[in-house]
């Protein structure tokens, strides 16, 4: 994935009286949210292909040359959290699994003061192999990937014959005490809408949060369309005709995800509207892709290259300036129902979802 940079905001003069004081405080934007969680993709790579995030064939992967070390992925989650008032990182992808220094990279995140909070999101190909270690290292949660529990869609889904593998994986996490062990599923129409209710099955007997994920435009192939994704009032609706679903009033935050009670609770079901009913007013994210750049959105078209500054010998003073200029920069909304919104030229896969 090497294309010509985009622009960065660390490049524009500080504006107005209103902007933060590069030196001092956390990430905070002009529209006052603070980011407090951190989202870290550890590779751009990924042994599935799941047809709402990567082609068959793969895609341009980074060069290693440009991907950050395992140090230099540790000094910025350790400016993150020491400087910047980070309390939760996240790591993820492209397949965090297949960092050769996941479990170090935990540890060093686990071992700073104050102590964030560290999870992992993943597919769960090698989980099974490598939970104990992530558990030992300090991870505190686990995100797992599955959208079907059929293994011919789960191949058609991901074209790869690996069902038995997340399943192992799952089973793995919870032994390991990565608990709640939190399940995400996007619903694809014509593919595996009909995997809504077994999905939410499979998890109310496994002790699984289940959360399904509203399909976003960050495909790398840019093929998603509006009118074929399901929605969550479509997920909602698919589930109450097998369970009575009451809203959880339990306080949200800034969790993306909208909680039912399933049949009376205390098991839950979640729905990220990201698309139908954006959160975007309480996102408390900021994201660091592999190659080092800072990210204040998903869906940002601006970057900001700490890899190159660090390579450069910046102070971690200059970083965290850096990063904040790059937060103060990031806009009130996705804008997808916008007409002018364009779609940003980073996959998901490369962003780190
Ligand atoms: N490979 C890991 C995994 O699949 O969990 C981590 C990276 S993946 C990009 C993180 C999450 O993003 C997964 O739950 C995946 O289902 C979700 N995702 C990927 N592409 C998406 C899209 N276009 N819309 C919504 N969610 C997406
Ligand atoms: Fe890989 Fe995760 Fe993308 Fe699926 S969603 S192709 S597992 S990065």
């Amino acid at each position: 994935m090497s294309s010509a940079p985009l622009p960065d905001p660390w490049t524009r003069p500080v504006p107005g009286p209103d902007a933060a004081v590069p030196g001092s405080g956390g990430l905070v934007d002009r529209h006052g949210r603070v980011a407090t969680d951190l989202r870290v993709s550890l590779t751009d790579r990924c042994n599935l292909r799941c047809t709402y995030c990567m082609p068959p064939e793969g895609l341009q992967w980074l060069p290693k040359v440009e991907q950050l070390t395992d140090d230099e992925v540790a000094r910025l989650v350790r400016i993150g959290v020491e400087r910047l008032g980070i309390r939760e990182v996240r790591f993820t992808g492209g397949e965090p699994l297949l960092r050769p220094g996941l479990v170090g990279i935990v540890a060093a995140a686990t071992a700073l003061s104050p102590r964030p909070e560290v999870s992992l999101t993943t597919n769960a190909i090698g989980l099974a192999r490598v939970a104990p270690a992530l558990a030992a290292a300090g991870l505190d949660r686990i995100n797992v990937s599955l959208d079907t529990l059929d293994r011919e869609r789960f191949r058609a889904l991901t074209h790869r014959d690996r069902l038995d593998d997340v399943l192992a994986g799952l089973r793995a996490a919870s032994d390991a005490g990565l608990t709640p062990v939190k399940v995400n599923a996007v619903l694809l129409r014509g593919m595996n809408e009909a995997d809504a209710v077994p999905l939410l099955d499979f998890c109310l007997e496994h002790g699984y949060q289940l959360r399904f994920i509203e399909q976003m435009p960050l495909d790398a192939h840019h093929a998603w369309t509006r009118g074929e994704m399901v929605t969550a009032e479509d997920i909602l609706a698919r589930l109450s005709a097998a369970h009575e679903l009451t809203p959880d009033t339990e306080e949200r935050g800034s969790a993306p995800a909208e909680r039912w009670l399933v049949d009376g609770g205390p098991a839950t079901v979640g729905v990220i509207a990201s698309v139908t009913r954006s959160f975007c007013g309480t996102c408390d994210r900021t994201r660091l892709t592999a190659d080092g750049q800072i990210r204040n959105c998903l869906f940002a078209r601006e970057e900001s290259d700490l890899r190159t500054a660090m390579r450069e010998g910046a102070t971690d003073d200059e970083l965290a300036d850096r990063w904040r200029i790059a937060t103060l920069a990031k806009l009130p909304g996705h804008g997808i129902d916008d007409p002018s919104f364009l779609q940003p030229s980073r996959p998901m896969s490369a962003i780190g979802g």
